[in-house]
């Protein structure tokens, strides 16, 4: 394997019409970005890669927590490809997957104290009682919803914003992503974390993502870093024709399972895969 595996940038434009909300704004500051409020909606939408605005103050969050300060040399690098190609062994395959993987700086994502685990085959907590999973997981779920596809996908819901770095490996893998976070604050350290690597194509939104985010449907696939005991019907709903949603849940076991979900024009076809074990979907926003 090459020591640096390719990744496309982000296109310029998506592949289809973009829903008009949230307004994306022109990549010309690092500064905090302002959060846009939808009229009478109950979500809050961050453009990532937008100027500040004239007279909104940095959120509480990004007051308090310093950002990581850490080598940024080619020995990250080396330690990112060296976690990839322990990936590769345990037998995961998608180039597209690997690249991000070994593109994505997860060390940005964590504590700067967890920092130096940050690219070892563990979870790790990212605060509020909730976790990153561990490399493995997030690959083999990334892997399932690209289902052998090696072109970029369309426009992909991800519920479970966390601490941002799932997200940022889906920009690379699809055209447009929505990412949905019903902590706050969470979702305000998603975008601090964020914001150092300007994808334009990544969207946060403050919401309970078991209503998913009917604006942007169709989605050509929709994964879930939380599970439920059931995959809630609006997933299945906002999921495009020849879509695929990846999620964990509850199975007749009584264990959580990773489950595929396939959307045709004959129906939905209903694959459980193995046991897993993420931090529990929950309804509405705090
Ligand atoms: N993909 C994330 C993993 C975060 S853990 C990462 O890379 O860090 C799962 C997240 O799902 C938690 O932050 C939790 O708050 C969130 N979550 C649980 N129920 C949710 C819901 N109904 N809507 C949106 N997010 C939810």
């Amino acid at each position: 394997m090459k020591r640096h595996l390719p990744v496309a940038p982000a296109p310029a434009s998506p592949a289809r019409p973009r829903p008009s909300f949230p307004a994306k704004l022109a990549p010309t500051s690092v500064q905090p970005a302002a959060v846009k409020t939808q009229g009478a909606s109950a979500f809050k939408s961050t453009p990532l890669a937008g100027p500040d605005r004239a007279g909104v103050k940095p959120s509480p969050a990004s007051v308090q927590r310093p950002p990581v300060i850490i080598g940024d040399g080619p020995d990250l690098q080396a330690v990112r490809t060296a976690m990839v190609r322990k990936l590769q062994a345990q037998g995961l395959v998608h180039p597209a997957v690997l690249a991000a993987l070994n593109t994505v700086e997860r060390h940005r994502f964590v504590d700067s104290a967890l920092a130096s685990q940050a690219y070892e085959d563990t979870s790790l907590p990212i605060g509020l009682g909730q976790t990153i999973s561990k490399p493995n997981v997030v690959a083999r779920m990334l892997e399932l919803m690209c289902h052998g596809r090696t072109e970029k996908l369309g426009r992909v819901l991800e519920i479970g914003t966390g601490c941002g770095y799932q997200a940022a490996l889906l920009s690379h893998l699809s055209h447009e992503v929505y990412s949905m976070e019903r902590l706050r604050g969470l979702h305000e350290r998603a975008r601090e974390n964020l914001r150092w690597f300007r994808l334009s194509n990544l969207h946060l939104l403050l919401g309970d993502g078991m209503l998913g985010y009917a604006q942007g449907a169709p989605y050509a696939s929709i994964i879930a870093a939380a599970g439920g005991n059931e995959i809630p019907e609006a997933w299945i709903d906002q999921l495009a024709v020849g879509g695929r949603l990846v999620a964990p849940a509850m199975a007749e076991s009584g264990r959580q399972h990773l489950v595929v979900i396939d959307k045709t024009t004959t129906g939905v076809a209903r694959t459980v895969l193995e046991a897993v074990l993420f931090v529990p979907l929950k309804s509405g926003v705090a």
